[in-house]
């Protein structure tokens, strides 16, 4: 019998999953992976092997019951036609934030969940999602131990300098602060960079995570320095619908004069703003990058992109010291050939040159010449929440034996 572990990533509509193998002393082994999507609607679920290969589907009616509660219990339903192979032993969630408490993942019992939904003000349009699996394994699989992940605990290496906002201090003393997220992405290139280049893992690295959401990272011998993301995971880059960093007075404008209630500016922030805002065509950078030779306003919207990125990146030059290595992941970093040229070929005042054949070829190194090098490492958040979680668990055990 094989103890796995579940690892649950929870958003509004949608509960992505994978199961890993836990075999004493290697890195937690992917067997599935799939999602339900559409949960509280006309549902659908698929399940692929670690190839890729669907080994199931199924969709529901706009009529069913189709909550994450549903979802759950079907995974669970699904799973139990191994038991006799594999025997599901703790969950491993992602959650977005872990505030100040949470600078590593924890075991959740009652009280550190009413710790983590008192952060829903911090997070509202994500903590909730996150949590709320967490409340239906407690209800529906008691016993299950499980494990919160946090978005922000990578980064609480920052310097208070780094984290801190120039705001009355009583404001910093209710954790308005600079947090920082995709922690669990830069844990997982942090972790992996000594593969690609050793001499480079110890050296001033700043991460490109493009994906839907959008962050940059500054690492120091491996160590979160300094991160585009602050209070919220609206700052910095331009995202797929979130509008990256605005000075705060377009959001008096947006209440006062515009007369939007907080629910609809923060609607228009997170949700319709970002390259579908500018483009008003699409989040979707593969859409986007199809018009880009006809449509004008689907240009300006990668253009802004890039422009946002390289300028950031000068930033976090500054907060470096200067720069060893740039390295892009997630959705657009690992795949979009021209993202990845345009930035590069911004920076050719911090010495990088752009190797056109690498960079075509997906790399993972991108870069020519003597300077400053490129990489792509695709990131793999998901095991860093199974090594976490198996981590936890380990150290549970360990405290309960002796
Ligand atoms: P999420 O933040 O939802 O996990 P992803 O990391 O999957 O997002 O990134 C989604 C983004 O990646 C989308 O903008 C999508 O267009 C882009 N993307 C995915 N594949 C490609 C590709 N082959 N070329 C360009 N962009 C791509």
């Amino acid at each position: 019998m094989i103890p796995v572990l579940i690892v649950l990533n929870a958003g509004s509509s949608s509960l992505k999953f994978q199961v890993y193998d836990m075999v004493d002393g290697a890195e937690p082994r992917l067997v599935w992976k799939g999602l339900y999507e559409g949960l509280g609607g006309a549902a659908r679920f698929a399940v692929k092997d670690k190839g890729g290969a669907i080994l199931e589907e199924k969709t529901w009616d706009a009529g069913d019951e189709t909550g994450h509660e549903a979802a759950l219990m079907h995974l669970v339903a699904w799973l139990s036609q191994f038991r006799e192979e594999r025997k599901p032993v703790a969950i491993g969630h992602r959650v977005v934030h872990g505030g100040e408490a949470f600078s590593v993942p924890v075991l959740v019992d009652e009280s550190v969940l009413q710790r983590l939904e008192a952060l829903v003000p911090l997070a509202p349009l994500h903590q909730p999602h996150n949590l709320e699996p967490i409340r239906i394994v407690r209800r529906r699989l008691p016993g299950m131990p499980q494990v919160a992940c946090f978005d922000t605990a990578f980064h609480q290496t920052q310097s208070d300098i780094a984290t801190l906002f120039a705001l009355p201090r009583e404001m910093r003393e209710r954790g308005v602060r600079r947090y920082g997220f995709h922690g669990l992405s830069y844990d997982y290139v942090a972790s992996v960079l000594k593969d690609y280049d050793p001499q480079l893992a110890k050296g001033r690295v700043i991460v490109a995570h493009l994906g839907n959401g959008a962050s940059l990272c500054a690492l120091k011998d491996g160590v979160s320095t300094a991160t585009t993301m602050g209070f919220s995971a609206l700052d910095g880059l331009p995202m797929g619908t979130r509008c990256g960093a605005v000075d705060a007075g377009v959001i008096f404008f947006m209440l006062r004069e515009m007369r939007l209630s907080p629910e609809e500016a923060e609607s228009v922030l997170y949700k319709k703003s970002g390259l579908l805002g500018v483009s008003g065509i699409s989040n979707d950078m593969r859409v986007l990058r199809s018009k880009a030779a006809g449509d004008p306003n689907a240009r300006r919207a990668i253009d802004l992109f890039v422009y946002r990125i390289t300028r950031e990146i000068g930033s976090l030059v500054a907060a470096l010291g200067g720069l060893d290595g740039l390295v892009f992941t997630a959705g657009i970093g690992e795949n979009d050939v021209a993202t990845r040229a345009e930035v590069i070929g911004g920076l050719a005042w911090a010495g990088l040159t752009l190797d056109e054949a690498a960079n075509r070829s997906g790399g993972p190194r991108i870069s020519a010449g003597s300077g400053p090098t490129a990489w792509v490492v695709p990131t793999n958040e998901e095991l860093v929440i199974a090594r976490q979680t198996r981590s936890v668990l380990g150290a549970t055990q360990t405290k309960l034996a002796s």
